[in-house]
């Protein structure tokens, strides 16, 4: 049953439970689920999809993108989802790296996709809408494709955030170990309702999110995008929410997020960036409930976690996942480092991708003994807590020592004139490079440097103290809310002379 799809439905709730709660009172049963999924299975394979084939999509989040999601799987498809805000030229690069057999797209870019697909030599593309309607006359049984755990379910391209996007290859076993791993270890059950209102292009709202709803034989509230509006609106019927850090920090802006709103509410997951101690403390002191933070990324899906029972402590990722391994390591020798000393986490275990597509190279550099090397620095406390101190493409080494921008972050946002900040490597003459804070400050126009300074001095050492402290409206994040660095050593090179 190494089908994720077969494996998935073998515990699915009776056909009239609710997968998914619309915005505007529909419903969606787990009945749909299996109907909705067979006819695009059927109508894939109509269009001339094969196994192995892959099936991109760039699409607004809609219960189609998941029902063809579902479909891809069950026909032996390889689904492989893009992020919206790409543009022409990134398509493009997309398109002939991945050579789709379909390309399916909203209306409203069919006509800029349309050349590009040509182009590019894509054989077939539609409109989701359209090929929903056809989907909807097939048959609402479906036979699906026998698949081995190592065959591929889907192609993912990582965010791009420290250079251009990769395109992991996950398996069914990848993906089915994971969801089926997450919904023992946060507790969920066909009782639970998550609040979704992250992009479905992503890991963490398609794998994480469905993934484990769908495993649970839960339902969710599905939401188009996050607005703390309707997500205040609606979180009195859920009873669980998984985000990035930013949608927090936007409820805790919100005067309307209450203790009382959410006191029914069993667990608050979040990932995808760092959720700074502070946002996870003021969290607590505001509803009571201690945010749970994890640890992953698109190639390995869920590695690190901080416990459902048990202490969640602010600032660390937690342990490792059932199943999952990790080991820390001197980045330049591979050499496992004592406990309590910073290093680049290397993971093992059933949820490591199967490598990056037609990148051997890429994929042969970032495995050393059959551990991945994830690229990202951290520690582990003697409770066995890991913290990440930041991306090894982020290290700052200052005039000979390691500065790790997290160490210096936290120090800044415990700061009561600090909203959010960001520690970038600057070029310096004397030192090779040097840190720099960038600040969103609480009130909008404060700008007093010297005073941030002076809030270090005894916080930190000499030597991880910014050398400048800028201050901004607003960090620029992606979709996923990860602080976009590259964009900030660029915009700041020369802020050092
Ligand atoms: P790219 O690999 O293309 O540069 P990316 O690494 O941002 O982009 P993703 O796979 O979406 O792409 O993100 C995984 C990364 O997100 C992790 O390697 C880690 O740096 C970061 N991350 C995820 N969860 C956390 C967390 N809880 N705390 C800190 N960082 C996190
Ligand atoms: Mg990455």
């Amino acid at each position: 049953m190494a089908n994720l799809y077969t494996r998935l439905a073998a515990g699915f709730p009776s056909a009239e439970t609710p997968f998914a709660h619309l915005p505007d009172g529909g419903i969606v049963t787990y009945g749909d689920v299996g109907r909705r999924s067979a006819g695009f299975a059927h109508q894939l394979r109509a269009a001339g999809v094969g196994i192995g084939d892959r099936v991109a999509v760039q699409a607004e989040k809609s219960i189609d993108m998941l029902m063809l999601y579902l479909g891809a799987l069950r026909a032996g498809a390889v689904f492989l989802p893009l992020n919206t805000a790409y543009t022409a030229g990134e398509l493009d690069y997309f398109m002939r790296d991945a050579e789709p057999a379909l390309f399916v797209c909203d209306p409203a870019t069919l006509a800029s996709i349309e050349p590009l697909a040509e182009v590019a030599g894509v054989p077939r593309f539609a409109t989701l809408e359209s090929l929903a309607a056809q989907a909807a006359g097939q048959p609402g049984h479906f036979d699906d494709v026998a698949r081995d755990d190592k065959d591929l379910a889907a192609i993912l391209y990582t965010s791009g955030t420290t250079g251009r996007s990769k395109g992991a290859m996950l398996s069914h076993d990848n993906l089915g170990s994971n969801a089926f791993m997450l919904k023992d270890a946060w507790r969920f059950t066909g009782a639970d309702v998550l609040l979704h209102a992250l992009p479905i292009f992503h890991t963490h709202g398609l794998f994480v999110a469905t993934n484990t709803i769908l495993a649970a034989g839960a339902s969710m509230i599905f939401l188009a995008k996050f607005d703390a509006r309707q997500v205040l609106a609606q979180l009195p019927r859920a009873t669980t929410m998984m985000g990035v850090p930013t949608f927090y920090i936007r409820l805790l802006d919100d005067p309307g997020f209450t203790g009382d709103l959410v006191a029914h509410m069993r667990l608050f997951v979040s990932g995808s960036a760092p959720l700074s101690a502070d946002i996870h403390r003021e969290f607590r002191e505001r509803t009571g409930h201690a945010i749970l933070e994890r640890y992953g990324m698109t190639e390995t899906n869920m590695n690190i976690s901080n416990p459902y029972d048990g202490d969640r402590i602010a600032g660390t990722v937690g342990v490792p996942l059932p199943g999952v391994s990790i080991r820390i390591a001197d980045p330049e020798t591979g050499a496992e480092m004592p406990q309590g000393e910073v290093g680049v986490v290397e993971i093992s275990g059933p949820n490591v991708f199967q490598g990056y597509w037609r990148m051997p190279e890429k994929t042969a550099a970032e495995f050393r003994d059959g551990r991945f090397v994830s690229g990202d620095l951290g520690f582990v406390d003697a409770r066995g807590y890991v913290s990440l101190v930041g991306r090894a493409k982020d290290l700052i080494i200052s005039g000979g020592y390691n500065v790790y921008p997290a160490e210096v972050e936290t120090a800044l946002d415990e700061l009561p004139q600090v909203h959010e900040s960001a520690v970038i490597a600057v070029p310096h003459r004397e030192l090779g490079e040097a840190p720099v804070a960038v600040i969103v400050p609480r009130e909008p126009g404060f700008s007093d440097a010297e005073a941030i300074k002076a809030g270090l001095a005894d916080q930190l050492a000499r030597y991880k103290q910014p050398r400048a402290i800028l201050f901004v409206d607003a960090l620029p994040k992606n979709a996923m809310g990860k602080v976009q660095k590259a964009l900030l050593r660029e915009e700041h090179k020369d802020v050092l002379g």
